[in-house]
């Protein structure tokens, strides 16, 4: 007999009847594996994002403390709604808030760490034949609290509730039946991958895939949670996330991600001497807005353009930061454009292949499509291009590199 956690995602549970749905999976599965279940919920669709524009009626920037209070009550329907189900079909069942099962996080509300699970009272509930219903992403701090993970966070709960209980496999069920080589939405011939390394898991989430939160995957690698993506509505094996093997799939690029919530701003004729990146990144920093690509050219006639990209959010802040700075250090001017996304490949298969990087150029140029910023790293390659040519620049590097069904 085995622990698995499973997650259902918010269009798994986005109304009555798919609510019920995972009831009748949850009790077929007890009932022919005998396994313990411990199921992770998300709000139902659509949830939290109402929730968030309701507060937004309130106050234009309420407070990332009253924020989790608000959000959290997502996550509380759906638990108490599923153990309903459960219920009616004779299956025992308990359901857990984030600070009743004492998920301990830190203290950054809207963005939480988690620190530690207590599990006593979930393992007695198993041991006594429940399934164990648990709210996903949210906690509560050592002083009680509540918090939350961040967007996508119940992903980040399943796998720390599985890493914390020492579960043989931690399952997320979403609306799509695993991992593709790009999001399917943007180009239907992207394939589904048996298997990927968290290394490549881990990077197409930093790079804006949106299909698992960059932390559950941080943390299914450190912890070595046995994890698989597969979909709530199809059979089948999904994908697993695993580490580097001989098996894999001997190829090149594993995939293709991309980020349209990104705004490019430069800041032109900086005087090139020491201190000046410092200078212009601090008060940024000071602002909490998180810097994503740099680039600093060669200084011609003692003076230097910066540019860097920050999230779309940050942007007008940013601008207006930018003008401070640009009158301080006595620069020429400011420029934005809030109009780009960023297109990344992704693949472990680079580390030994030269030439990877100028396939992806030709094949962008091949399209007329613009590169305005490049960034590398041993295993990825992204590019900032305009808004306007994301599709064409997914669907024709997924081409190029070989990655479409036949
Ligand atoms: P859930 O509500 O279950 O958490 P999400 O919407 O967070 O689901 O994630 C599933 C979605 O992720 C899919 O519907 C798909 O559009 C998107 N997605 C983005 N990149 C990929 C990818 N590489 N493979 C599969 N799905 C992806
Ligand atoms: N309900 C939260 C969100 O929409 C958390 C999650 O679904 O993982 O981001
Ligand atoms: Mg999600």
């Amino acid at each position: 007999m085995s622990l698995h956690v499973h997650k259902y995602g918010g269009t798994s549970v986005g109304t009555a009847e798919k609510i019920q749905n995972v009831a009748k999976k949850l009790v077929d599965e007890k009932n022919t594996t005998g396994n313990d279940l411990v199921v992770v919920v998300s709000a139902m669709s659509g949830e939290t994002n109402r929730m968030t524009e309701l507060a937004k009626q309130m106050q234009a920037t309420p407070s990332a403390k009253q924020m989790d209070v608000l959000l959290s009550t997502g996550e509380q329907v759906t638990i108490s709604l599923l153990c309903m189900a459960l219920e009616e079909r004779g299956q025992k069942a308990v359901s857990y808030t984030g600070s009743q099962v004492k998920i301990i996080t830190d203290d950054s509300h809207g963005k939480a760490r988690i620190e530690d699970i207590y599990t006593d009272k979930l393992q007695a509930d198993l041991a006594a034949g429940n399934i164990v219903v648990v709210a996903g992403f949210q906690g509560v701090t050592e002083s009680g609290a509540i918090t939350t993970l961040g967007r996508g966070g119940s992903d980040t709960t399943a796998v720390a509730l599985a890493a914390a209980l020492k579960a043989d496999e931690c399952r997320i069920y979403t609306d799509v039946d695993g991992v593709y080589t790009t999001d399917p939405r943007v180009e239907p011939k992207a394939r589904r991958l048996n298997k990927i390394t968290f290394e490549e898991m881990l990077e197409m989430a930093s790079l804006g895939s949106k299909i698992l939160q960059i932390r559950s995957v941080e943390f299914a690698g450190k912890y070595n949670v046995p994890l698989r993506v597969l979909s709530t509505f199809i059979d089948g094996d999904g994908t697993l996330i695993t580490y580097e093997d001989d098996e894999m799939e001997k190829a090149l690029i594993s995939g293709i991600a991309f980020n349209r919530d990104e705004a490019k701003v430069t800041l032109a004729g900086v005087p090139d001497m020491p201190g000046v990146a410092s200078a212009i990144l601090k008060p940024i920093a000071d602002a909490n807005i998180e810097i994503d690509m740099i680039v600093q050219n060669v200084a011609e006639d003692q003076s230097t353009d910066f540019t860097f990209t920050v999230h779309r959010n940050d942007y007008e802040k940013t601008m207006q930061i930018l003008q401070n700075i640009c009158t301080q250090l006595g620069a020429k001017k400011v420029a934005g454009d809030d109009k780009i996304v960023k297109v990344s490949i992704v693949g472990v298969g680079m580390r030994s292949h030269a030439g990877i990087a100028s396939q992806m150029f030709s094949a962008l140029a091949g399209e007329g499509i613009n590169i305005r910023m490049i960034s590398t790293s041993e295993i990825k390659i992204s590019v900032v291009v305009d808004e306007r040519y994301l599709e064409l620049a997914v669907r024709t590097l997924h081409e190029s590199f070989g990655l479409s069904k036949e």
